[in-house]
């Protein structure tokens, strides 16, 4: 077989364009290119028939890479998890969750995760790798094509869409800026996959550095923050990350990144029993927000880790939001979804997703 000419994934509308040219060919197919992948999600260059056959040939040699199935899972709640393997056998995870009026999906930026956040499961895999555009990519369109699904806004109708995209599965997306950002670019454009950036939001431990670059991108999505401790002190400890960025200095940032017209930077804040959810901590992270268009998601710490973290109770959680809300910090509580296949946030883990009673092997031999 000839040698492949590349990957045709994760290049944005110029960069087909300049390709188109180096073949010899005029640029604007890169143009009809573009709009075959990402706005008919034609992911067969054969079903190209707008192309020139001599064209389509060259194409042919190309690669479309997606992800390959490993298995799929359905929690009691209808949130389905993917578990994918990449073209050098490495693995991730992606979820959608369907709400009422939207359907969400949390997609990977890395393979593993190098921060080593203590209550959270994905961190036990240590890092792989970075994911590029078309890995990142790759999630979105296979999940689209799989339940086909377009891309759409609240009440376009009756038939479901896929409205909301949150960068928050494997893996620290400000560690892989360059790629993120690059996918980024082909999400919100509306000859790609013409999904506005208010419905995307990237969820970061807060890298300091990066953050300041993202709010310069060409494409700023929404932003959450997880902060998950009001004291250093507290957070060194859960998340080793603030070691380095402590607590000001993201919210510092966070001060200087560019908010739209009602839109808020979110701070995620996992709820661990006796660590972090006092009402003296409730009122700290009152004060520690109160110059910021901000707003609190309130997660239950999820089970899976080792590291001996309890969930707070029912009611403490409660007392928690009422002490935010009660001074005028919106916050919400977020309802744990698929957590029965550990799919909920902190749950990607591969091979660790539980289905107790079948190994890893023979899952992978019956659905592969
Ligand atoms: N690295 C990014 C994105 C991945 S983590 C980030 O940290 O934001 C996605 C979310 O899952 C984070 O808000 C994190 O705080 C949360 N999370 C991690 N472990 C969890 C657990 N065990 N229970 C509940 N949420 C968890």
């Amino acid at each position: 077989m000839a040698a492949s000419r590349g990957e045709l994934l994760g290049l944005t509308a110029d960069e087909l364009g300049a390709l188109m040219v180096d073949w010899g060919e005029k640029p604007y197919h890169g143009r009809q290119l573009y709009g075959a992948l990402y706005r008919r999600r034609q992911l067969d260059t054969g079903s190209m028939t707008d192309l020139s056959k001599s064209l389509r040939q060259k194409l042919a040699s190309c690669t479309i890479g997606l992800p390959r199935l490993i298995r799929r899972q359905r929690a009691c709640d209808g949130t389905d998890k993917y578990l994918l393997e990449l073209t050098d056998g490495e693995k991730i995870e992606c979820v959608l969750i369907p709400e009422r009026k939207r359907n969400t999906l949390c997609i990977s930026t890395q393979a593993g995760c190098p921060l080593d956040c203590r209550f959270c499961l994905t961190a036990m895999l240590g890092f792989r790798r970075n994911l590029n555009p078309a890995e990142i990519l790759g999630q979105i369109l296979y999940v689209l094509g799989d339940k086909n699904l377009p891309i759409g806004s609240v009440g376009d109708g009756s038939r479901p869409a896929l409205t909301n995209l949150v960068l928050m599965g494997m893996g620290e997306p400000l560690l892989n800026l360059e790629n993120v950002l690059k996918s980024l670019i082909i999400l919100a454009d509306p000859g790609g996959l013409a999904l506005s950036p208010r419905r995307i939001t990237l969820s970061t431990v807060g890298l300091v550095p990066q953050l300041r670059k993202l709010a310069q991108a060409p494409v700023v999505p929404n932003l959450a923050i997880s902060l998950s401790a009001t004291t250093d002190e507290v957070r060194d400890r859960l998340m080793p990350i603030n070691r380095r960025y402590p607590i000001d200095s993201i919210l510092q940032a966070c001060a200087d990144y560019p908010l739209k017209r009602n839109q808020r930077v979110t701070f995620e804040y996992v709820l661990m029993d006796g660590v972090n959810d006092s009402d003296d901590d409730a009122r700290r992270l009152v004060k520690l927000l109160a110059h910021l268009r901000s707003k609190v998601n309130l997660l239950p710490l999820n089970p899976g880790n080792a590291n001996g973290f309890r969930p707070s109770s029912p009611r403490r959680v409660n007392r928690f939001r009422e002490i935010l809300t009660g001074k005028g910090l919106p916050a919400y509580l977020r309802r744990p979804r698929g957590m029965d296949i550990y799919a909920a946030c902190g749950q990607l883990h591969l091979a660790a997703a539980h289905s107790s009673r079948t190994t890893r092997t023979s899952r992978l031999d019956t659905n592969s």
